[in-house]
């Protein structure tokens, strides 16, 4: 699907949770890939970066004394406590794009979009669904990095996580990653033609006329 960049609207929160094993990692990079005017929030963690990861691209990596610091300076949009570690949303890169009309995805847990949505009522929240539980078990053992007690815990989270899907405004099922892409693009392309979200309105209906 061809690039496009629309800035005829102003910039959308996107939350985009999933649980562990849903595959939300390459689905979020295929839809950024389809929009320049979609770019990822990068969230502050206390928890280690892992194999590849990188401070300022994956996460701010922090420690548990910088992020308090943040809470108390206020910076957080909002946090939480995921498997014992922080997880948050930094406020000024994300008011900062919003502002420059790029729509921000927030890869964040149902804590963290629950806050959110108290902050920005006109959040969109999408919530990415395994085709089944027999399936994210298979795909969390597939990856061949946690033990089997370990893929019992991530399944015990994800049923918890999936019961707060009812307080989405979407649900995306996962069966495949390319469709899986496409329908949180096609939800991102019908969002922003939301009158509520639409600049210079009189020049646009001036246009019509
Ligand atoms: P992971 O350690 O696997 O990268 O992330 C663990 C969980 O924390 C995932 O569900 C991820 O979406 C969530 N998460 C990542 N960043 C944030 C954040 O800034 N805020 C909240 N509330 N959750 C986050």
């Amino acid at each position: 699907m061809a690039k496009e960049n629309d800035k005829k609207h102003k910039g959308m929160v996107l939350v985009i949770s999933a649980p562990s094993g849903t595959g939300k990692d390459a689905t979020i990079e295929k839809v950024l890939k389809k929009s320049d005017n979609i770019v990822m929030s990068i969230s502050a963690t206390t928890r280690s970066p892992r194999a590849l990861e990188k401070n300022g691209k994956s996460y701010y990596f922090l420690s548990v004394f910088e992020f308090k610091e943040r809470i108390k300076n206020k910076e957080m949009l909002e946090y939480t406590k995921y498997c014992g570690d922080y997880y948050g949303t930094l406020y000024e890169p994300l008011i900062e794009n919003i502002n420059k009309g790029l729509d921000v995805i927030l890869k964040i847990e149902v804590d963290g979009a629950r806050q959110i949505r108290n902050i920005f009522k006109d959040s969109v929240h999408i919530f990415v669904l395994p085709p089944s539980l027999k399936e994210l078990s298979k795909r969390l053992a597939d990856r061949g990095t946690e033990t089997q007690e370990a893929i019992n815990e991530r399944l015990g989270t994800a049923i918890k996580e999936m019961k707060f899907a009812k307080n989405y405004d979407y649900a995306v099922i996962n069966k495949n990653l390319d469709a899986c892409a496409d329908e949180i693009y096609k939800i991102i392309q019908v969002e922003r033609l939301r009158i509520s979200r639409l600049n210079y309105k009189e020049e646009i209906v001036r246009e019509v006329f």
